[in-house]
């Protein structure tokens, strides 16, 4: 027997192999390496996807979060506010343009940002600095609770900055991610829910002003004149070939969305009645990133599912705000009790949409044998 994987980008390759070799063979042919054609089809098919009005593809999520926060002229002496219990590149993105993140907690049913806290932050700033704007993350593929961090934000005049980079494809009160904040970014890593074969990502934004300032960001701050930069900017393009493979992997993706619901629906039946199974907020899908319980022996669990050869992951072991490189930047007043309990807690499951029934019934039968139900 095959080894179960907590991520089979083997089997979904193997169900899309000869369309992603001609879709590969079809850059080979025109050679159009940088900016092809794929990349502007990509953007219109990612915009018809999700709904959002403009797509701008770059390099990979870290530097779409870094090309947003540019555009929207974040600098040194800046605040962001931030959850903690994140990966990295949230905060990475603000620090990297010399501006200041501002870790708050997160909500314990949603693992995302508490709109509560956000509030009290935002009225409590840390001193000497002016805050400009949040970066909700919607975590393990659910929305962030975007009309009441939009409220918080607009009484402060802050901008919303969604990082969806495991949200894509999820949606909240009927609309797609890309669509619930003035801008969005999402990620195409391979691990994530629409991934390529190699780094990409994107931005999704609501405004044509926006979305041309990113263009040129996108391209060393280029203008009309091709020497005649306007700006600073990098060079964030996604490469032709990842865009030409994501097309492939686009025109599957709402069925594997549906693939991914049907595998939190068969876990939820069998182990909500032992363990603390993700919940969604009203009005919420999610992309099913990952699928992550709560439990109070988490290393134990995860030790018997080893044993059990069922493959387990810890999103994450320890919030930013207790990593080397972020210790020294500010939580908001009254600490994130929560992000550090959660990061003791969380355990995730083999989550994909090729899944087999059978191996689902292995995952549920094990964690049940591992808590004792
Ligand atoms: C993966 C991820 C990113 C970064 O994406 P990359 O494409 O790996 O740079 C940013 N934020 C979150 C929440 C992520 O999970």
């Amino acid at each position: 027997m095959i080894r179960m994987q907590f991520i089979d980008l083997a089997a979904q390759q193997d169900a899309l192999r000869d369309r992603i070799d001609a879709a590969i063979a079809g850059v080979l042919d025109h050679g159009r390496y940088i900016m092809g054609p794929e990349v502007a089809q990509l953007e219109d098919e990612l915009g018809a996807f999700s709904g959002a009005a403009h797509v701008v593809t770059c390099a990979s999520g870290t530097d779409a979060l870094v090309m947003a926060l540019m555009a929207l002229g974040v600098g040194a002496g800046d605040a962001v506010f931030v959850p903690s219990f994140t990966f990295a590149s949230t905060a990475e993105s603000v620090a990297l343009l010399g501006a200041t993140p501002v870790f708050v907690d997160v909500d314990e049913s949603s693992f995302n940002v508490d709109a509560g806290h956000l509030a009290r932050a935002v009225a409590d700033p840390p001193d000497g600095l002016r805050p400009v704007g949040v970066i909700p993350v919607d975590l393990f593929g659910q929305p962030a609770d975007y009309a009441a961090i939009g409220e918080v934000a607009d009484r402060a005049g802050l901008w919303v900055l969604a990082d969806a980079a495991q949200s894509f494809g999820a949606s909240q009160a009927g609309r797609g991610v890309g669509t619930l904040a003035a801008v969005t970014t999402t990620s195409f890593f391979p691990a994530k829910p629409l991934g390529c074969y190699g780094d990409g990502g994107a931005i999704l934004a609501e405004s044509e002003e926006h979305a041309a300032l990113l263009r040129s960001i996108r391209v060393h701050g280029s203008g009309s004149h091709k020497y005649d930069n306007e700006r600073i900017g990098i060079n964030g393009r996604l490469d032709t070939i990842q865009a030409a493979i994501l097309r492939v992997k686009l025109s599957v993706f709402a069925d594997e969305l549906t693939a991914r619901q049907r595998v939190a629906d068969r876990y939820a039946a069998g182990l909500a009645d032992v363990v603390s199974t993700p919940q969604l907020g009203d009005g919420c899908t999610s992309a099913w990133a990952q699928y992550t319980l709560r439990l109070d022996d988490r290393d134990g669990v995860a030790a018997a599912l080893q044993a059990d050869g069922v493959p387990t992951a810890v999103y994450y072991p320890r919030p930013l705000h207790q990593q080397t490189a972020y210790r020294d930047f500010p939580s908001a007043v009254g600490g994130l009790p929560v992000s550090e309990r959660l990061a003791g807690e969380v355990l995730s499951l083999p989550m994909h949409p090729y899944l087999s029934e059978s191996d689902q019934d292995v995952v549920v039968a094990a964690v049940r044998r591992a808590v004792g139900a």
